[in-house]
């Protein structure tokens, strides 16, 4: 019997992390997983031992990312590989975990080099925009590349993953229906779906709007283990890494894009020599907008439970908010009367702030929308960026007529 085979797509601070819980379980699960886990590195040189080399090289003999997660150790059965093609070879779960401005890129070459009946869990925490269009990353990297993907978010620190301590994360996985291992599917009988059998199924489901979609979708074989809530749960949880599994895309992925906007305001406030009392202002008025966005553009299928409930929704909110890059760096920027751009630029070492991009491109869309007023915070967060909106003036900005 065949195993599951998993790739890490990404290998930043967060990346490089979750192929550390990652390959920690897959070597305590061998039966439903190959021991040995890729995961791809955008390559680049560093200087090591007073010597320039591969990142890549580096990884792999020092077991150690030296320039994304320095200081901790790695397991041995992660490989880290410098091609996106050689990497997710004959890998059937691909976890994807870069900033998400590089999906696009990411998906164009993966496309038509991977199994047709991969599944993907998409880490990444940001949405794909067009003045007419938003997009899940997990939905544009289903659509992309014709699989099923779900969405990991939550109140999570690589660092202090990476150290071994304890946090929540949330899982939305809906497993397909062509994946169930009943025993209608074990006989290949499934409606439209062809269940277990080789070759293409026509599963017909609810996108993260509601509305019925046929999606092309490689049932996994039958002689894999099966993949469903229960393995996805083995394969992520560890001692110290507690999951919740939901079904609920659209608030995983909601929670965990607009929260930097959040995050990025309250670094803003903090920095202007405000506190906790004008942090908290700023999470709860970010909170109503994320809902209120949630409702507006995914009202079919919100589900609000997962933003008031789970890690992925008020968890990551008050973590973003108090130790996390986003507010830790736009709080110095304020503090050094600096743009926001020019501390990533010197402070991050090659780190990226999502909330910079993910402000513009949700402003964008909801400005094309002409509701951006009905997001006054949101609206804030762009007009600092641009320098257009004055920290003094955030208080009246939500002074009611
Ligand atoms: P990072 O900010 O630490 O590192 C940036 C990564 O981008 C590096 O691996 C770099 O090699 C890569 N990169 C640079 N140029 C590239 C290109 N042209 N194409 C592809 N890759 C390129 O990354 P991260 O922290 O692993 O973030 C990945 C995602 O995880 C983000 O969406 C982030 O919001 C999310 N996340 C991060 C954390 C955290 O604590 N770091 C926690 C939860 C979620
Ligand atoms: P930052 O990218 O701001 O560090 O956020 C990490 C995170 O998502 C915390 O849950």
């Amino acid at each position: 019997r065949r195993k599951h085979k998993v790739t890490v797509i990404g290998s930043g601070n967060w990346g490089t992390t979750v192929a550390k819980l990652v390959a920690e379980s897959t070597s305590e699960n061998p039966d439903v997983f190959e021991k040995d886990v890729q995961m791809w590195v955008y390559e680049e040189k560093v200087e090591v031992d007073s010597k320039t080399q591969n990142l890549t090289e580096v990884i792999n003999s020092k077991h150690e990312n030296v320039k994304y997660l320095a200081n901790i150790p790695l397991p041995h059965n992660i490989v880290a590989n410098p091609s996106l093609v050689d990497a997710v070879k004959d890998s059937n779960i691909l976890i994807f975990n870069l900033p998400h401005e590089f999906i696009g890129n990411i998906c164009r070459q993966l496309k038509g080099n991977i199994l047709p009946y991969a599944r993907g869990i998409s880490c990444i925490k940001g949405v794909t925009v067009t003045d007419d269009k938003i997009e899940l990353i997990c939905e544009y990297i289903g659509e992309h590349l014709e699989i099923y993907c779900g969405a990991l978010s939550g109140a999570n620190i690589a660092s202090e993953i990476a150290n071994e301590m304890w946090c929540e994360t949330t899982i939305a996985y809906n497993t397909p229906p062509c994946d169930k291992r009943s025993a209608a599917n074990a006989n290949g009988v499934n409606g439209d779906s062809n269940g277990g059998k080789s070759g293409t199924a026509y599963e017909e489901h609810r996108d993260s709007r509601g509305q019925i979609i046929k999606t092309p979708l490689t049932p996994v074989p039958q002689d894999y283990p099966p993949l469903d809530h229960e393995e996805m749960r083995l394969l992520f949880q560890r001692p110290y890494f507690t999951v919740s599994m939901v079904s609920d895309v659209v608030g995983v992925s909601l929670g965990g894009a607009l929260k930097n906007i959040v995050a990025l305001a309250c670094g803003f406030v903090e920095g202007h020599g405000w506190n906790m009392t004008a942090k908290t202002a700023v999470m709860r008025r970010g909170m109503l907008e994320i809902i209120q966005f949630a409702r507006e553009f995914y009202p079919e299928t919100v589900q609000e439970k997962t933003l008031w409930e789970e890690s992925a929704g008020w968890g990551d909110m008050i973590v973003s908010c108090t130790s996390a890059r986003n507010w830790r760096y736009s709080k110095m920027a304020v503090e050094r009367g600096v743009s926001i751009q020019e501390i990533e630029r010197t402070e991050l070492n090659g780190q990226k702030l999502q909330g910079i991009s993910t402000s513009r491109e949700v402003s964008s869309f909801l400005r094309a929308r002409g509701v951006e007023d009905k997001y006054p915070l949101f609206k804030a967060v762009e007009g600092i960026l641009d320098q257009k909106v004055n920290l003094d003036d955030i208080p009246h900005l939500f002074r009611k007529a």
